[in-house]
């Protein structure tokens, strides 16, 4: 007699997703799980990112297994750590979120800091402050420390020690061919040159480490001016920024914040001038530098003192909350008093505009230097950089970006060719407008780059570049 032994009614072959669940530590949410809303939202609300895959990585095996669907699948590729950088919305492929790999190791004899895909500055901040070494964090330490670095990134140290991409010194990185790599100067020299500056298109990194910089403490702060002042201290910055050492980092931003309780009174619903100091030395020199700007006007509120590294949020005074902003920026090779008058005339006190800023950040020193082992960073050539900020509030989707960029035209005599890429946008949409970001040779480079190690072109969301052969 034979027997046959029949399959059991439950049995179903899993699907592939369920095997991606298998796979991976973390969750892997679609759209109707709990959970996807939070693991998808952006910081720049701007966006609203629907992927039909969600994968909440906590570790490089994880990014390994989503890659590898991915590819496997023919879906594409986002990353989104805090989704600072969020311009476009995502609502096709895998998104891999990284918010879950925060880990930040500090070695205080190399001093050097590694730093996981998902960490913000703050978290390297604090762990590299007691050695009194700090990383070169942005304007605030709310942004994610990777994503940052990997377009360059300049901050309150700018001048004085470069771009955070400059000081990166390992990559660990998953490539289009879901390989997990561990990159550095002396191994693939092209891959280490292009992921330094050319953002998320080689690959999803999962650590990076970078070398720390020796700044306990700084003098630093924000001043901020009467409108009726903004024209005379506007002049006086772009006078007084050609004396300063490279040890002064300084910005001024004509800023417009609005009329609600989170706004301390002094400055709540009205238009004033915020002077951005950042000085590398002690309080003594920094306040002797600080002077002449300090005597141009009676400022409403100074807050420029001697303060610990870890204090350098209230430098630039970013806000934390998550919020819907439209912004666009260009690179200027001077800032002369027609600039200024230019500047003024479509933002100053004279014109009534929705905008929340319009800033000039002061570059040149360390930032028109190239990296120590050369890098794809762009933007070196430029002498200050334009940024223009304002919130996409209903009723106010047409009249942000118009008023924007009239500050943007305003200011077309004195733009650069290349870009800052962490500053692009949502009016940058599509590989061509990221490629003109860069020099064209550094763009070939990185599209050559982007032929080996995404041939799929997997990782096409956000600021993407596209080769020939993914068009
Ligand atoms: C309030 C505010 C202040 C800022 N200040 C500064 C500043 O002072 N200086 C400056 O240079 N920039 C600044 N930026 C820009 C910011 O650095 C970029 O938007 C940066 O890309 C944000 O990185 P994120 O990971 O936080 O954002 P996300 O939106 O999570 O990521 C943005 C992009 O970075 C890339 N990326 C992120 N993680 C990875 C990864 N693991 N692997 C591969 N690619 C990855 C991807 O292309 C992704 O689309 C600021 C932005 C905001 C909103």
């Amino acid at each position: 007699m034979t027997t046959t032994t029949a399959a059991p009614a439950t049995f179903q072959p899993l699907s592939a997703l369920d095997q991606l669940r298998r796979r991976v530590a973390g969750p892997v949410l679609t759209p109707c799980d709990a959970g996807y809303d939070d693991e998808a939202a952006p910081f720049n609300q701007v966006v609203s990112h629907r992927p039909p895959i969600v994968v909440g990585a906590v570790c490089a095996d994880d990014v390994v297994a989503a890659v590898r669907y991915a590819a496997k699948h023919r879906l594409s590729v986002g990353v989104q750590a805090t989704g600072h950088g969020a311009s476009f919305a995502m609502t096709d492929g895998v998104l891999i979120s990284t918010k879950r790999m925060t880990d930040v190791t500090i070695d205080p004899q190399r001093g050097t800091a590694r730093i996981g895909a998902g960490a913000k500055w703050l978290a390297v901040v604090q762990a590299a402050a007691p050695y009194g070494l700090a990383p070169l964090s942005g304007s605030t330490t709310d942004v994610g420390a990777v994503g940052y670095a990997l377009c360059g990134g300049m901050g309150p140290l700018g001048r004085k020690f470069g771009f955070a991409a400059d000081r990166v010194r390992a990559i660990e990185i998953v490539t289009g061919d879901g390989k997990l790599r561990t990159i550095t100067a002396d191994d693939d020299t092209d891959l280490f040159w292009g992921i330094r500056g050319g953002k998320g298109n080689l690959g999803i990194v999962t650590a990076i480490e970078v070398d720390l910089v020796f700044v306990p403490r700084l003098y630093g702060g924000a001043i901020f001016y009467d409108a009726a002042d903004m024209p005379a201290v506007l002049h006086a910055w772009r006078e007084w920024v050609e004396t300063v050492p490279e040890e002064m980092t300084s910005s001024v931003a004509l800023l417009r914040l609005p009329d609600i309780d989170v706004v301390p009174p002094p400055l709540r619903g009205r238009l004033t001038l915020h002077l951005r100091i950042s000085y590398v030395g002690s309080a003594e020199d920094g306040m002797r530098l600080v002077a002449p700007l300090r005597a141009v006007a009676d400022p409403i509120v100074d807050m420029v003192r001697d303060m610990p590294f870890t204090e350098t949020d209230s430098i630039h005074l970013d806000p934390t909350d998550p919020s819907s902003a439209w912004h666009d920026g260009r690179l200027l090779s001077s800032f002369p008093a027609e600039a200024a008058d230019a500047l003024l005339a479509v933002a100053g006190p004279d014109v009534d505009v929705p905008l929340i800023f319009a800033e000039i950040r002061h570059m040149g020193g360390a930032l028109s230097r190239p990296a120590a082992v050369p890098n794809a960073v762009a933007g070196r050539n430029a002498a200050f950089s334009l940024f223009v900020l304002g919130p996409m509030a209903p009723g106010l989707e047409l009249a942000v970006p118009a008023a924007g960029s009239s500050v943007i035209d305003a200011l077309a005599p004195w733009h650069t060719s290349g870009r800052l890429v962490n500053f692009l946008g949502t009016t940058d949409r599509g590989p061509a407008a990221v490629a003109a970001a860069y020099e064209p040779e550094t763009a070939a480079r990185l599209l050559a780059l982007k032929d080996r190690f995404d041939p799929q072109g997997l990782f096409r969301h956000g600021h993407a570049l596209a080769t020939n052969s993914q068009k």
